[in-house]
């Protein structure tokens, strides 16, 4: 089955684990006029590290759910990662997708170019497994910017 051109996805049990953890910080997003964002990522360390959006009312400053989640595996002394998952309400009408900066990011830490990007809408304080999209970071940033 396919939505807007991108291939759904079964999950595994790993997987349903990252969604799970981005579904309960997205509780936690600091949100001043946008919508709440969850984030988990999957660290080279075998543990996951949960991140939301935090606003600021100075544009610019906060920071994506994504890239949170991502410092706080470093933060932990991690400095790869292996799998992103993002969670969004589905009663914001948007597709979840990372921003340009943050596919940047999640370049930056891929253990390969081949990691998952799991993106998935909730609803009810459960994620909707029918909504699920996977797609490697190389398939949504074919050209990152490296140096
Ligand atoms: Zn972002």
């Amino acid at each position: 089955m396919t939505h807007q051109g991108i291939t759904m996805a079964k999950t595994n049990k790993k997987e349903n684990e990252l969604l799970n953890t981005a579904l309960k910080t997205m509780n936690n997003a600091y949100v001043l006029w946008g919508f709440k964002v969850g984030a988990a990522v999957l660290a080279e360390d075998g543990k996951t590290y949960g991140g939301c959006n935090v606003e600021s009312w100075v544009s610019g400053l906060g920071i994506c759910a994504e890239r949170c989640a991502i410092n706080h595996a470093i933060l932990h002394g991690n400095r790869k990662i292996k799998m992103v998952a993002l969670v969004m309400h589905a009663d914001t009408n948007k597709e979840p997708r990372p921003c340009g900066a943050c596919l940047q990011y999640i370049y930056d830490f891929a253990e390969n170019p081949k990691i998952k990007i799991l993106m998935a809408k909730a609803k009810n304080g459960r994620i909707l497994f029918e909504t699920v999209e996977v797609k490697s970071i190389k398939e949504l940033l074919p050209f990152p910017f490296r140096k």
